[in-house]
């Protein structure tokens, strides 16, 4: 039987009633119609990599979509004027950076930034993910989604979509509150994603948008580059983070043919190499030994947005930056990475020596599985981590994981 387990990156989670793959998009349809009509609790999942959830078995339905062509319908569409842009249409099953590694082959810029995201297509507009001066949303199309209110299809435009920082009305679909789930929709939102169309320009090179990222590559913020050294710099200054997910899980027959084979091996071959330099053999099995930091969801929490009032107590040296709130006016984002640090959470932190849980030893920011952890682990961790916080500095972090029977009280 599958589980959680098997099938999300931070490795934790119960065993799964009725797990199904469809492959046609009515067969997707058909499934989240079936479970919703049976009031079945209902997960569609992509990677697995922003989900924690609980260790108790899962009664509902949990639906992977087995969908994962890429195409680009402009393809024999005569060139206009001076117009660049290139759409392509990837279903939502497909492997994130398998989409992003086949636009920078293909020769298009947009999405180079968000390469080694973990995930899917269909999850990447859920959140809005985002990484080094990109996010999805500037390169966002429209949306074809199944709207489980409706029980119809839809084309979702940008504007329907409101897409934030990690935010968008698919996500808000799903919340009452933050972190605070919705009675209806949760922890799936109102609309399953079927497909997204992006518009990409036609271009060989990129802009590199972010300070750490130009310092890799030796330039200037707003420099152009070719998009493959901008992949290829992220890559490298992710995986130095432990930001990237661990390629082995794609040995594992529940994760078989999710990702393409080629880029599977390009990721294996990568992280043999992180080992290399770090002194690490192969394992017995002759794959690179598992990275036990890229066992998490990535960022475990969000950057707070605080009101000017609550930014102003904070110490001097913690980073301020402009950002908008929920409602609007104008706020301050500061760093969630900073505070867990300064609350005295360092890197590796754990709540007891023998905990199987730990912040990573390369990321404050990313809970991790060491191996035998459980969801329950982790969420003793996240709530030591949480109030620490709290404690420190009167800031309550908001998980940025949709948390399935795990951490859904915040102040506790
Ligand atoms: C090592 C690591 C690094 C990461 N770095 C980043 C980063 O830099 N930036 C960033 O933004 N995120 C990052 N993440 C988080 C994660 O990769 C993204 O949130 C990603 O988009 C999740 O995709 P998924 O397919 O794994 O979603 P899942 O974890 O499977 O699901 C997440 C949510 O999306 C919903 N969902 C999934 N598929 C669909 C669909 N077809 N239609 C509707 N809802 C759907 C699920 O129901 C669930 O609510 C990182 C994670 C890890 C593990």
């Amino acid at each position: 039987m599958t589980s959680f387990a098997d099938i999300t990156t931070m490795g934790v989670g119960g065993p799964i009633a009725h797990f199904i793959e469809p492959t046609t998009r009515v067969g997707l349809i058909e499934a989240v119609e079936d479970a919703d009509s049976k009031g079945l609790p209902l997960v569609v999942i992509g990677g697995g990599s922003n989900l924690l959830v609980s260790d108790e078995p899962f009664g509902g339905v949990v639906v992977r979509d087995a969908r994962r062509q890429i195409t680009v319908p402009d393809e024999a569409a005569p060139v206009e004027g001076s117009d660049r842009t290139v759409h392509i249409n990837a279903e939502a099953g497909a492997n994130w950076d398998d989409f992003v590694a086949f636009t920078v082959q293909l020769g298009l810029e947009g999405v180079e930034g968000l390469s080694g995201i973990p995930g899917t297509v269909g999850a990447s507009v859920v959140q809005n993910i985002g990484a080094y001066g990109q996010e999805v949303a500037t390169s966002v199309e429209s949306v074809e989604v199944w709207d489980r209110e409706t029980k119809t299809t839809r084309d979702l435009t940008p504007a329907d979509l409101r897409f934030g920082y990690r935010y968008s009305a698919l996500k808000a679909s799903m919340y009452a509150a933050p972190a605070r789930p919705a009675d209806r929709f949760f922890p799936t939102p109102r609309y399953v994603v079927l497909s997204v169309t992006f518009a990409l320009t036609h271009s060989a090179e990129g802009t590199v948008g972010y300070e750490q990222l130009a310092k890799a590559l030796g330039v200037e913020v707003g420099d152009r580059m070719a998009t493959a050294d901008i992949r290829e710099a992220v890559l490298k200054v992710r995986a130095a983070k432990g930001m990237l997910e661990d390629p082995t899980r794609y040995t594992s027959p529940a994760m078989a043919g999710t990702k393409r084979e080629a880029n599977i091996l390009a990721d294996l071959r990568r992280l043999a190499s992180v080992n290399e330099s770090a002194g690490i053999a192969l394992g017995d099995d002759g794959l690179p030994v598992p990275d036990r930091n890229r066992h998490s969801c990535g960022s475990f929490f969000m950057n707070p947005i605080l009101t000017a009032d609550e930014a102003s107590a904070l110490p001097e040296d913690a980073p301020r930056f402009p950002a908008t709130l929920p409602d609007g006016t104008s706020g301050v984002k500061t760093s969630a990475a900073w505070l867990i640090d300064h609350a005295g959470c360092h890197k590796g932190y754990r709540v007891a020596d023998d905990a199987s849980a730990s912040l990573s030893t390369q990321h404050t920011l990313a809970l991790t599985n060491r191996g035998e952890a459980t969801a329950t682990d982790v969420e003793a961790l996240a709530r030591a981590v949480q109030r620490a916080v709290k404690d420190h500095f009167g800031v309550t972090l908001v998980p940025e994981p949709v948390c399935v029977g795990v951490l859904s009280d915040l102040d506790a």
